[in-house]
């Protein structure tokens, strides 16, 4: 498996009391799968990502990463498995905006210490298969429509080849017809990249696409 969650709990504080976010949660996504997680607002989706993105570590149980655990790690450790492993899409596509599309996914290549040359063929490849073509990669976020720039920020979470991608509601900005293009495109990049990727959606309509769906309900996950 190459995300596993393992009897997560994890609590906010909450005046003289503590909210339970997560309660005994336990989520096995295997490569190539695509998860849906469905609740209501409130019931611990956005918490759940955090913890699998390793941006919040729960009070108890365990997150396992491409099959490394992830309890004993310093922050540093976290970070770089974080950059390394996980592909991360927001619902803002929190893009750059001096940079073209293409220079969103080579800034990635850049931090990482690629040769330029190799990461400028590799954003070009991997914007070509979101579907954008040569001339919207030259251009910056505010000439691309929502659904574009929604497409920059999938190929950019996918630079790194992650092992896991978390996607959080990455429709909420987009119209029906978008948004289903966006939920099929992830589809197709879970199956031909091998990822183990989590989308929380509060959008039923775009639940075919899912290999199984998930539902959060108080902090508890079930299968729908
Ligand atoms: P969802 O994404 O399903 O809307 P969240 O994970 O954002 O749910 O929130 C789960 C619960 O935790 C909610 O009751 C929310 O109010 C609470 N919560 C979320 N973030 C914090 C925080 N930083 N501090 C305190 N409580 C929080």
């Amino acid at each position: 498996m190459t995300l596993t969650l393992t009897d997560v709990t994890l609590t906010y504080p909450d005046g003289d009391t503590r909210l339970t976010a997560l309660d005994h949660v336990t989520l096995d996504v295997a490569p190539g799968e695509f998860a849906a997680v469905v609740g209501p607002s409130g019931s611990g989706k956005s918490t759940l990502l955090a913890v699998a993105a390793t941006l919040l570590t729960p009070d108890s149980g365990t997150v396992a990463i491409a099959g490394r655990d992830t309890s004993g790690l310093s922050r540093g450790e976290r970070a770089h498995l974080r950059r390394d492993r996980v592909g991360i899409v927001f619902q803002q596509a929190n893009l750059i905006p001096a940079l073209t599309a293409a220079e969103q996914l080579e800034a990635v290549g850049h931090l990482r210490g690629d040769r330029p040359r190799a990461g400028r063929e590799r954003a070009r490849a991997l914007l070509d298969a979101v579907g954008l073509d040569a001339a919207k990669q030259r251009r910056r976020p505010h000439q691309l429509s929502g659904g574009e720039r929604q497409r920059v920020n999938i190929a950019r979470a996918l630079f790194a080849e992650p092992a896991v991608l978390l996607v959080d509601e990455p429709t909420s900005a987009l119209d029906h017809d978008r948004g289903a293009r966006v939920v099929a495109l992830l589809a197709e990049v879970t199956a031909r990249h091998g990822t183990a990727t989590v989308m929380v959606t509060h959008d039923t309509a775009l639940l075919g696409r899912a290999d199984r769906v998930l539902t959060m309900a108080d902090g508890r996950l079930t299968a729908a």
